[in-house]
């Protein structure tokens, strides 16, 4: 893979420095490190695809690691979908770890910092400590704790630990520079007290690490590299670095943190937050609905691993914030399966069509590719017969030269089958077109070699053998959000802009191979677009999704 790639992004370029200045390719080092409290998405893709991508480009190990320092929130549901959703992605990691596994050691270093005196226990509020903070133009103020003696604060941090503090009572924090410039230096906290059971660690703890305490050091631990994180992170580079001066030793490698962009996508949203409320209020049916921005969702949607990549090397690493339009990932998709996808037949808003001097009673079986621009994609029958579908809107009685579909008195192709013209239709009370008659042409069968066969018709349409179709359900999706930056509004919430007809629950008839397609497959929909089959379906009733249509309809919606 890394060897396709000829450009450098900027994190390959600070690599490239680091290994300029003696840094020895063999102690290069990564991790991805995924808080287990909701499922990945494609903004996480990013981070994934940068970090494997850097171990695949310089054949480093590439660690997971689960920072699992909040009980409240986390779970083994979310661990086993994050591992599900990286391999699926195609990559493998080193070593599975867990920021939990280094509760033992952490605390031990937390000892170390109250014996040096540069660690407190603080009895305030957490209000109070907060109006203490300053702001970025006026300092703090130092807590009435801050100056307690080290044996006054081993024998309280070690009471916090044994549970004879409720929570919010006291916190351990740093003691570092309550005037420093950077308000994450003005003595942060390093521990707060939460009485809850860990998904790993049970109720072996009822102190917590907190995320800055935490990431450094387990990057110490494993002897990460270059531990990358994005931009919302930088202004917390400098306690990243001063939690390191206090462990690290000097013939150990100190890992850097270093920060891009977060990768952002139009039309949704992505904070795994706000994806949650989205699961929990029902707007979509759980975390894999094929409309959420979760990679689970996207494979269920239909896009595959490779064109989830694609996106990602497409879209590169940024140092500032910016959206990628959903087009870009949609187009990925196409493109992927444009190259891998047998072409089918499926009518999805059908009319009868009768073809009069076609035999009540005959049946012929059509040889048809799966796809007539490729080699390697095989074939199958289709059934043909008096009867068929074609989609409503392929049929007018009356149109302008440029409406290259059946027409009363015109001839169209069905598609592998044969030329046939419309000659009358039939409505109902309300004008309304119910059945449409027409001839074919029995010498122009596709393929059969006549002079008839090779006769040039405007158009080609799609089209199914009534007896022999499957009815099926296919759930068309549009985008979750109908506004662009949907949590970009100060004074709106992004539920406002949820839209109300992101899923569309059509019947359609589809040719009768189709019957033994599995779940996960894929096909196009021949003038449609692309489709798989749906975790729903089952032997009774095949269910697909639309992943996305061969047009965007989405900017010339009419
Ligand atoms: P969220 O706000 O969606 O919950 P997070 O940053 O809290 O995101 P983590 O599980 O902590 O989620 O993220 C794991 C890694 O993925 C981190 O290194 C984080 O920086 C990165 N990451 C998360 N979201 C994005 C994104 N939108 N673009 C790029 N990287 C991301
Ligand atoms: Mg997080």
């Amino acid at each position: 893979m890394a060897e396709e790639k000829t450009s450098l992004n900027f994190i390959e370029h600070i690599i490239e420095e680091d290994l300029a200045n003696g840094l020895s390719n063999d102690t290069l080092r990564f991790r991805f490190p995924p808080e287990p409290n909701g499922y990945l998405h494609i903004g996480h893709a990013a981070s994934i695809c940068l970090n494997f991508g850097l171990g695949e480009r310089y054949n480093a190990p590439v660690n997971l690691r689960f920072d699992d320092t909040n009980p409240a929130k986390e779970e083994q549901e979310y661990v086993d979908a994050i591992k599900k959703d990286i391999k699926w992605l195609g990559f493998k990691w080193a070593n599975e770890r867990y920021s939990s596994d280094y509760f033992e050691q952490l605390y031990s270093w937390a000892i170390k910092l109250i014996k040096e005196g540069k660690a407190y226990v603080d009895e305030q509020s957490s209000e109070e400590i907060r109006q203490q903070k300053g702001t970025p133009t006026s300092a703090g103020t130092d807590s009435p704790y801050r100056n307690r003696t080290i044996e006054e604060n081993l024998s309280l941090f070690e009471k916090m630990k044994n549970g004879e503090f409720d929570e919010g009572a006291c916190v351990l924090r740093a003691k570092i520079d309550m005037s420093h410039n950077n308000m994450h230096m003005r003595d942060p906290i390093m521990y707060r007290v939460l009485k809850k059971s860990h998904h790993r660690t049970g109720d072996d703890w009822c102190i917590y690490p907190m995320y800055d305490w935490t990431h450094g050091e387990s990057d110490y631990i494993e002897q990460i590299s270059h531990s990358i994180c994005t931009l919302e992170f930088k202004s917390h580079r400098e306690l990243y670095d001063w939690y390191l001066d206090q462990v690290v030793e000097n013939d150990k490698l100190r890992p850097k943190q270093r920060e891009f962009a977060r990768r952002n996508l139009s039309y949704t949203v992505m904070s795994k937050r706000k994806l949650l409320q989205l699961v929990e209020n029902g707007t979509v049916n759980g975390w894999d609905d094929p409309r959420m921005p979760t990679i689970s969702g996207l494979r269920r949607r239909g896009y595959t691993p490779e064109s989830i990549r694609n996106f990602s090397d497409v879209s590169g690493i940024s140092k500032r914030d910016n959206v990628t339009d959903v087009a870009l990932l949609e187009f990925c998709i196409k493109d992927h399966l444009n190259k891998t996808a047998p072409r089918v037949l499926a009518v999805l808003d059908p009319i009868k069509v009768v073809i009069t001097n076609y035999p009540e009673d005959k049946e012929e079986l059509l040889d048809a590719n799966y796809n007539d621009y490729a080699e390697g994609f095989g074939s199958r029958n289709v059934p043909f017969s008096r009867e068929i579908y074609i989609e409503k809107e392929d049929f007018r009685e009356e149109a302008n030269k440029k409406f290259f579909r059946l027409k009363l008195g015109k001839e169209v192709r069905l598609k592998n089958a044969y030329i046939i013209k419309a000659e009358s239709c039939l409505k109902d009370e309300n004008g309304n077109i119910t059945e449409i008659h027409c001839t074919y042409d029995e010498d122009s069968l596709s393929g059969s070699g006549t002079e008839a066969s090779k006769r040039k018709v405007k158009g080609t349409l799609h089209w199914v053998s009534v007896k022999h179709a499957v009815e099926s359900e296919v759930r068309v999706y549009d985008r979750l959000f109908s506004d662009e930056a949907p949590d970009n509004h100060k004074d709106k919430d992004f539920m406002e802009f949820v839209n109300p007809n992101s899923l569309e629950i059509i019947t359609a008839f589809v040719e009768p191979s189709l019957a033994s397609a599995k779940k996960g497959d894929k096909f196009q929909f021949q003038r449609k677009g692309y489709f798989c089959v749906d975790d729903d379906s089952s032997e009774q009733k095949l269910v697909f999704n639309r992943t996305v249509p061969l047009r965007d309809s989405w900017t010339k919606k009419e």
